[in-house]
């Protein structure tokens, strides 16, 4: 039996950009464009031309996207002719394949916010939706409010919907935009919908509040919605819209709807979505998810022994996708409820051949759970559990030896008159004969640490030319005078591959010291430099 066609409508780059602490720029939203493009998103929604520059420069210029680039904006204003409305007439000239308009459909809203008639908001609709027809725009109309608008007067909002529908807009996108609509409602309110406009021109748009949108989406779909607008990781204001990111693989894996639906994302694509993911938090700077469904760091992470032991002789036994469907990977953590099978099984996954009786197993197992008592985390540090395993096996040349570091932080009014802090960092190293030694600046004794330690490692440096670090976190353990600092580092390569590494120390300048130093040594490890 052929399958139905179910569409997906990003909208990172308009109600994603609500989110508190999130601001694209021109390049951010075409790179982002671009990533949902080659996932195969059938509509995205670049922002809202008129209301700022960024936007208005979008639209500016015609893009080559496979994707349906639509522009967003609101319907005719009360009281005015279509052609007469400026922000109308900006939308209208934008160059978009797509026009989403947006427009009430709660009577009370109608009648406070806009201050205007129940009719006169129907006519606006219809007024937009003909003009954005008649410019050639496949158009569609966002309802806002419109599950608390149909609770309140279903005929109103029913109205607004079939307005936009009647005079011809491709699709009637019911909102959630308070986010408190539950999934049996959601269900029930769409079914309702479904009798007076077809399913395949009915969208969902779910706000994340009762941490249900994805289930909304869901339930939307199964009372006969066909379209479902959501965010990348769920980005949006307050808690986020749909999470594209968790509805695309249960969409392509879960039977119930990969039976019976096509989307536009391919297998293949599919494969990357954990990377399209964990692209788009790099772009804002911020640390991934590491629980997220499906592409988080821990999807697919078993920590207790009795578990890593079952996985080790068949995966399916304890995870509900393949790992690799996704583009994800799985964990066996090693911590300190750790056994031997964890150990071995973290071994085998990094590609370290040993054998069950080998007696450094045993004593790797004991200096991790030493290293543990006194502060290490392991299974968050994937690249220093790496590094200890192969010096425990004697596998990690001496490359380079790090004879002595000297860092000054000083506090000084500058020519303008501007009290400044200067971080200066000196670092000897002694790489086979030869000693060198580098100074460099940085924002914080840990940048210019970092800095001054990869400026000149001799022979060694093109293995570490592409390594940058993408995040850096602390925290302080026991607390009091007994207080250790824990430091994990971030890192990332020019093949986009990413490791952490850890330090431990009374002291956050050593523990951070002894991160940077697992993740340069890890590096020189992964690109095979020679001793
Ligand atoms: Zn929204």
């Amino acid at each position: 039996m052929a399958r139905e066609r179910l569409y997906l409508f990003d909208t990172t780059l308009r109600d994603g950009a609500q989110t508190n602490g999130v601001d694209f720029t021109l390049a951010d939203k075409l790179a982002i464009a671009g990533m949902l493009d080659e996932l195969g998103i059938d509509y995205v929604e670049g922002g809202y031309p008129g209301a700022n520059p960024t936007d208005t420069e979008l639209f500016g210029t015609k893009r080559k996207f496979h994707t349906t680039f639509t522009a967003f904006g609101m319907t005719r204003r009360p009281g005015r002719s279509a052609s007469n409305d400026p922000g109308l007439t900006a939308l209208l000239e934008a160059k978009a394949d797509a026009i989403c308009f947006v427009a009430k459909a709660w009577d009370y809203h109608v009648r406070v916010a806009l201050e205007t008639t129940e009719e006169e908001n129907l006519a606006s609709i219809r007024d937009s939706v003909k003009a954005a027809k008649a410019k050639g725009r496949e158009v569609l109309l966002d309802c806002e409010h419109f599950f608390d608008g149909y609770k309140a007067n279903p005929t109103y909002a029913l109205a607004c919907a079939k307005a936009a529908y009647d005079e011809g807009a491709r699709w009637v996108v019911l909102c959630d935009t308070n986010g408190g609509t539950l999934p049996h409602e959601v269900e029930t309110i769409v079914a309702e919908v479904c009798k007076a406009i077809p399913g395949d021109h009915v969208g969902i748009h779910a706000h994340n509040d009762t941490e249900q949108a994805v289930a909304n989406s869901f339930a939307a779909v199964r009372a006969g919605a066909r379209q479902i607008q959501g965010t990348l990781n769920g980005l949006g204001e307050r808690c986020g819209n749909a999470n594209l990111v968790s509805i695309i693989p249960t969409l392509k894996l879960k039977p119930e709807f990969s039976e019976t639906f096509d989307i536009g994302v391919s297998d293949a694509a599919l494969k990357k979505l954990a990377q399209t993911s964990h692209a788009l938090d790099e772009r804002l700077n911020r640390g991934s998810n590491r629980h997220a469904p499906y592409v988080g760091e821990s999807a697919f992470a078993t920590k207790a022994g009795i578990h890593a032991s079952a996985i080790a002789k068949d995966p399916a036994t304890y995870e509900h996708v393949a790992p690799d469907s996704v583009g994800n990977k799985r964990k066996v953590l090693v911590s300190e409820q750790a056994g031997k099978s964890n150990i071995l099984a973290e071994l085998e996954r990094i590609g370290i051949k040993a054998e069950k009786d080998d007696p450094r197993i045993g004593r790797l197992l004991e200096v991790v759970k030493e290293r543990e008592t006194i502060g290490y985390a392991y299974e968050a540090a994937d690249a220093s559990f790496e590094m200890l395993a192969r010096r425990t096996l004697g596998t990690v040349p001496n490359y380079f030896d790090v004879t002595k570091f000297d860092i000054n932080v000083e506090q000084r009014i500058n020519a303008k008159g501007e009290r400044v802090t200067v971080t200066m960092a000196v670092v000897k190293v002694k790489v086979g004969d030869d000693n060198m030694i580098s100074a460099a600046e940085g924002n914080g004794p840990v940048n210019a640490l970092d800095r001054a330690l990869r400026k000149d490692l001799g022979k060694y440096q093109k293995y570490i030319d592409g390594l940058k670090l993408t995040d850096y976190r602390v925290r302080i353990l026991n607390g009091g005078t007994e207080a250790v600092t824990r430091v994990l580092i971030e890192s990332e390569d020019e093949n986009g591959d990413h490791w952490t590494t850890i330090g431990v120390s009374p002291n956050i300048i050593d523990a951070s010291f002894q991160a940077l130093m697992d993740s340069i040594i890890y590096k020189l490890v992964k690109s095979g430099a020679p001793a």
